[in-house]
């Protein structure tokens, strides 16, 4: 750090307060690592700031002392791009403070919120107002809705309603001078040239710290229809999905697969998940459509979908959930396979997607090169096939020594991840780049749009002190 540390400290305790400047080790121990423990960052100092002033202060002053930063939310993005590095020079500025709904407004379908307002509060928020907010994840208690947008998340609904960047009518941002650009419009047309505030999304900070958005707003549902179906073939799940959204006029909201093995080791480790099937199946399919007004005849197209799809041999067996119960515990079990990986070992994951049409064609040959490369290895590919984005994960063979196995981890992404190029699919789907596969990236992208990210980065960034080594490979 440029200035010594100890006039840093007192400057940051001067704009937010003494006690929202963290410097204890043990304060500081969550932000410095993530939920699968890759790497382990060090940090002088997090900073907290309550207001978008506070932030554009911290920022100035880092951007005066050439002292790097990394803004934090829920730190849930597990690719290091969230902590700092080894060497202790980044400070964290965390959002969660700033935690307030600016405005909803149920008339213009919209909301402006501050970005470090957990997800499940947006969602809660705009309920309140006979109003859906589509953005759901996993990490939903706890991400925040800076870092979704600086993820450009997506999750169960992304089919229906897009990600966090279909749902991103304005912004305000702290840029890395500190200067405050307030682009919080609510517009739903505005072509008044470049759309800056696309820049800071998928971003992973690296440009910017994102401070407030306007988000769009939905009606909420009235009838929602949640169905399991077993599927003849992995191609089979595909044409149901689009079977699915041509009967119901593209009122699938979410449609999620999950293979045996998934469902086995779900029922076997994770307590009150139960298979609603009496035999194994090899496919699933798990799917909610939605719509607008009660008894809106969709449960029976959803029914006679999945009675012709009987009749066909495209689907073996389907349960249509009759209670709210019934719906959370089909859920459950999409849910479960996430932890219920844990207990069987290391597990390899590949966040990856594909072209909808390609995902069957895809998971096969991936299959095959995993056999090839560690024979025994269990693939638990599952997720969200509506839009593509399937998590490609694969347990280790029974009895194989964990670390040995988790040593192969990117010899593994190579060779699934040339698959996925050879489709023109995407290697980072939903957790991002940070500096997990930062590297990797530069196999990927043209030097044309390498060219065109570093360019962007240095424009907005010139002394590279917004999230440092994240994201744009080194050129
Ligand atoms: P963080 O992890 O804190 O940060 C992510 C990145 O954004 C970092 O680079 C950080 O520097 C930057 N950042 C954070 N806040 C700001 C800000 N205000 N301004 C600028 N930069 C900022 N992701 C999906 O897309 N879909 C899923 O279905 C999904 N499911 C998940 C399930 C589980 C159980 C878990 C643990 C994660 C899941 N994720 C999923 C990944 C993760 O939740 C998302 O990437 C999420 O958007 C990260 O939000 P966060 O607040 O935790 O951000
Ligand atoms: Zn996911």
């Amino acid at each position: 750090m440029a200035m010594p540390a100890a006039e840093m400290l007192d400057r940051m305790r001067a704009v937010v307060g003494d006690r929202a400047v963290l410097t204890d080790p043990a304060d500081l121990e969550p932000h410095l690592t993530e939920l699968r423990g890759l790497f382990r960052g060090k940090t002088p100092m997090l900073v907290r700031p309550a207001s978008t002033e506070q932030v554009s202060a911290i920022v100035r002053l880092c951007w005066e002392s050439g002292t790097p930063i990394v803004p934090q939310g829920g730190n849930t993005s597990l690719c290091g791009a969230s902590i700092p590095f080894e060497e202790g020079e980044e400070i964290i500025v965390s959002l969660s403070r700033m935690n307030r709904v600016r405005e909803i407004d149920p008339l213009n379908y919209t909301m402006t919120v501050e970005a470090g307002c957990v997800l499940q509060n947006i969602q809660q928020a705009a309920d309140e107002v006979d109003r859906l907010f589509p953005l759901s994840l996993g990490a939903e208690g706890s991400c925040q809705i800076g870092g979704n947008l600086s993820t450009n998340a997506g999750g169960i609904n992304t089919l229906r309603f897009g990600n966090a960047r279909d749902l991103v009518l304005g912004l305000e941002v702290v840029l890395p001078d500190g200067r405050i650009w307030n682009g919080l419009r609510r517009l739903r047309k505005d072509n008044t040239g470049y759309d800056l505030k696309h820049l800071f999304v998928g971003a992973e900070g690296t440009l910017g710290i994102i401070t407030a958005a306007a988000l769009k707003i939905f009606p909420k549902p009235r009838e929602e229809v949640t169905a399991m179906a077993a599927v003849s073939s992995l191609p089979g799940v595909i044409e149901l999905l689009s079977r699915m959204r041509l009967a119901t006029g593209d009122q699938v909201s979410a449609f999620e697969m999950m293979p045996r093995f998934g469902i086995e080791i779900s029922v076997k480790h994770v307590p009150g998940v139960r298979d609603p099937f009496d035999q194994p199946y090899e496919h699933y399919a798990l799917m909610r459509a939605s719509a607008g007004r009660r008894n809106s005849g969709l449960r029976e197209l959803v029914e006679e979908t999945l009675a012709e799809a009987i009749e066909e041999g495209l689907v073996l067996d389907a349960v249509i959930a009759e209670s709210e119960q019934q719906v959370k515990d089909l859920w459950r079990i999409r849910e479960a396979i996430v932890e219920a990986q844990i207990p069987e070992g290391g597990s390899i994951k590949h966040d990856v997607a594909i072209p909808v049409s390609r995902v069957a064609d895809f998971i096969e040959q991936a299959n095959a090169v995993v056999e090839k490369t560690i024979p025994g290895a269990r693939p638990c590919p599952f997720g969200h096939v509506g839009d593509g984005n399937i998590h490609y994960n694969v347990t280790q063979p029974v009895g194989m020594d964990r670390a040995e196995y988790l040593a192969r981890w990117g010899e593994l992404n190579d060779a699934v991840h040339r698959i996925v190029a050879s489709m023109d699919g995407s290697i980072s789907a939903e957790h991002g780049i940070g500096r997990l596969k930062r590297e990797e990236l530069a196999h990927y992208k043209s030097e044309v749009e390498l060219d065109l990210m570093r360019t962007i980065k240095a424009a907005l960034d010139p002394k590279g002190i917004m999230n440092p080594k994240k994201v744009v490979p080194e050129g």
